[in-house]
């Protein structure tokens, strides 16, 4: 949808007239480092081009318009800068809404109202983040309508993860955030979870593209599941402290992890922090692949990442294995893998140009046919940062 047909739409539903301002905040691709970003390792997201609009006007009032043209049946959803509290009935609102609380609670007054149109990509709930888009939107929207100089665009994300955790109860990492505020096109952002200290890695594919699959299936399991993983992995980490002087389970390497594991007393607490040690190497080994050009040595990183996830930390599920599964069997497909929290949503491969359409063919028809319904295929370009557009 263009920008003018959002603003058309804008006045359509809350009236003409009055100063108009439109924003952009990207959802994001993980590259390699799963399950890492709560485990003080290093991460290697991408801001996409699909992503989260926003059309914004102030109102002399406090109070706050909510129209989601994802969301059509809900109408506008009126409520206002006195009413920062979590509303079941109007779900989607609470990202907003959280982000306007968590300004507050900075300490960052909000002085008047506004009404708000929003429009998205990204298809909601398949681990793209859809969600840390709609936040970091919210939070430069509010930078800008108010002034609020001062806060940086880390602060965006910050303050993002900020809400989703304390007002829309998800216990989130900062990766999907820190992707969608400090995105740059053309380049992955190789972060360290543990210190916020990143680097732009430039992703030059020459002749191949990033395809993403959307299995369109998510489990029930994914919240139980992520809250287990991250107890292993404290556990895990806390008899490792027993034995060696570390902060988190990215300060150890392959061999330091053999050296101290059997101190990690139950056998999978051992395989979820050998997941969370290796991957964490991984990632840091693939974004040098890259920066030697190395994108062979890049895809088989990857392919070795979603090993680990599946037999490793156990976050995969049947159908995402066929996805990759078929994508890493087929000749022309550099890497694939799961990517995102897991228990469905979505793969991401890097694919040869001239078998792009023979992957999006193929694999489409042979996961119809096995898993009943069909899935959705992305080819995507890496995108810049939450913007004023
Ligand atoms: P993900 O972040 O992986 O896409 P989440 O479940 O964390 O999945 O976030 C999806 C939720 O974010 C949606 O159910 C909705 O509440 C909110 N959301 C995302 N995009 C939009 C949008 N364009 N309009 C309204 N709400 C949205
Ligand atoms: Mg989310």
């Amino acid at each position: 949808m263009q920008k003018e047909q959002l603003i058309a739409k804008f006045q359509e539903l809350y009236g003409e007239g009055g100063e108009i301002r439109t924003y952009f905040a990207p959802g994001r691709v993980n590259l390699i480092g799963e399950h890492t970003d709560y485990n003080g390792g290093h991460v290697f997201p991408c801001a996409l081009t699909m992503g989260t609009w926003a059309v914004v006007r102030n109102r002399a009032d406090r109070k706050l318009g909510f129209y989601s043209l994802n969301f059509e049946k809900l109408g506008i959803i009126e409520t206002s800068l006195d009413e920062l509290v979590p509303n079941k009935d109007a779900g989607w609102t609470n990202y907003p809404k959280g982000v306007m609380w968590a300004f507050e609670k900075r300490g960052y007054e909000l002085t008047h109202g506004m009404d708000i149109l929003i429009y998205g990509n990204i298809p909601n709930g398949s681990g793209l983040s859809s969600s840390a888009s709609l936040e970091v939107l919210t939070g430069l929207m509010l930078k800008d309508t108010f002034g609020f100089e001062d806060i940086s665009m880390i602060d965006l994300a910050l303050i993002g993860q900020y809400s989703e955790n304390n007002f829309n109860g998800c216990n989130c990492g900062i990766m999907d955030q820190f992707a969608s505020a400090m995105g740059k096109k053309d380049h992955a952002i190789f972060l360290d979870t543990n210190t916020l200290k990143y680097e732009y890695a430039p992703v030059v594919l020459e002749n191949a593209k990033i395809v993403i699959i959307n299995s369109k299936v998510k489990h029930s399991l994914v919240d139980s599941a992520y809250n287990d993983r991250r107890n292993e992995c404290e556990t895990a980490l806390k008899e490792l402290q027993k034995v060696t002087d570390i902060k988190t389970l990215g300060d150890l390497t392959e061999d330091g992890f053999e050296q101290y594991k059997d101190a990690i007393k139950d056998p999978v607490r051992q395989k979820r922090a050998k997941h969370a040690v290796y991957e964490n190497q991984r990632t840091i080994r693939a974004v040098e692949a890259l920066r030697n050009n190395d994108v062979k040595l890049f895809g088989q990183l990857m392919n070795a990442s979603h090993e680990s996830l599946r037999h490793d930390y156990e976050v995969s599920c049947e159908e995402i294995d066929i996805l990759v599964d078929l994508a890493q069997a087929m000749p022309g497909v550099i890497g694939s893998r799961i990517t995102g929290g897991g228990f469905g949503g979505c793969t991401v491969s890097i694919v040869e140009d001239a078998t792009v359409d023979r992957f999006i063919e193929e694999i489409g028809k042979t996961y119809k046919e096995k898993v009943g319904h069909e899935a959705e295929f992305y080819v995507v370009e890496i995108g810049d940062g939450a913007k004023i557009v």
